[in-house]
């Protein structure tokens, strides 16, 4: 299973589609670090190309080697459950790792190796345009939390840019092996179906015009321009619109 088309895609996500399938194909073609020497299969990553919320993992362990698919071992199975227990289903969201092939003798990425598979996972994070990045381990969590460490931060909503946020939570095989963390992790994932309820309101709201879309510069980014103040029209301005000013906080 890769990225796959909700049933409601329009011809955009078509587009949008076809644009994952080339990453898809250069991943599973990637020579670009030494990792590609040990893989049996580069995992480029799965699930919903419309997903409002994406995971991003480690690198692919035993299992994902073997099967191609992020995420299908115990710590995989772990963090499906986990989402199904709070109504999220596994094919409502999208799951990649920062390393796309799998680190010998599971060992940590180099950074030589997170550098080199670094434009991967930026290219999927514009094509999928989450509102929600949630970060599962120390790896992917420092590209957002660079400061950070897993203990400290973990459970921290912080604004990214583009209107999107990212929340740093324990990796599941972290959580599996420390009963505090375990409960840490679950308490951080159970603030996922109201985050995700906002982010769908926000798309909806960017749909009839009155929020901006992800992805698109937002108030507080660099190189965010404020629109021109609307021709004289004749009605009051603000008046009765409602205040949407929340909504772009993702
Ligand atoms: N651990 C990860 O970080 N990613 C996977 O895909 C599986 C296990
Ligand atoms: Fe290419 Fe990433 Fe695999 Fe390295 S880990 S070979 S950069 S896909």
């Amino acid at each position: 299973m890769r990225a796959v088309l909700p049933p409601d895609a329009s011809a955009a996500d078509a587009g949008r589609l076809q644009a994952m399938q080339e990453i898809e194909a250069a991943v599973l073609a990637c020579q670009r670090c030494p990792l590609a020497e040990g893989r049996t299969h580069a995992v480029p990553g799965e699930g919903n190309l419309n997903a409002v919320v994406m995971f991003v993992g480690e690198g692919p362990g035993f299992d994902e080697d073997r099967l191609g698919r992020p995420f299908v071992g115990r710590s995989g199975q772990y963090l499906t459950e986990t989402l199904e227990r709070l109504g999220i289903a596994r094919s409502d969201v999208y799951i990649t790792n920062v390393v796309k092939c799998r680190p010998p003798k599971n060992r940590d990425p180099l950074p030589a190796e997170l550098e080199a598979c670094a434009d991967y996972l930026e290219q999927q994070v514009a094509i999928i345009n989450p509102r929600i990045i949630v970060t599962l381990g120390r790896f992917s969590m420092k590209r957002w939390f660079p400061e950070g460490s897993i203990t400290r931060v973990h459970g921290q909503v912080r604004n990214i840019g583009r209107g999107r946020i990212a929340v740093a939570m324990f990796h599941p095989a972290a959580a599996l092996r420390n009963p505090q963390w375990q409960t840490e992790f679950e308490q951080d994932m159970a603030r996922l179906p109201s985050l995700i309820e906002r982010a769908r309101r926000a798309n909806q709201a960017a749909g009839r015009g009155e929020a901006l879309p992800a992805g698109v510069p937002h108030p507080g980014d660099p190189d965010y321009v404020p629109p021109p103040a609307p021709a004289a029209s004749g009605l009051p301005a603000g008046g009765d619109v409602e205040d949407t000013s929340q909504l772009t906080l993702f």
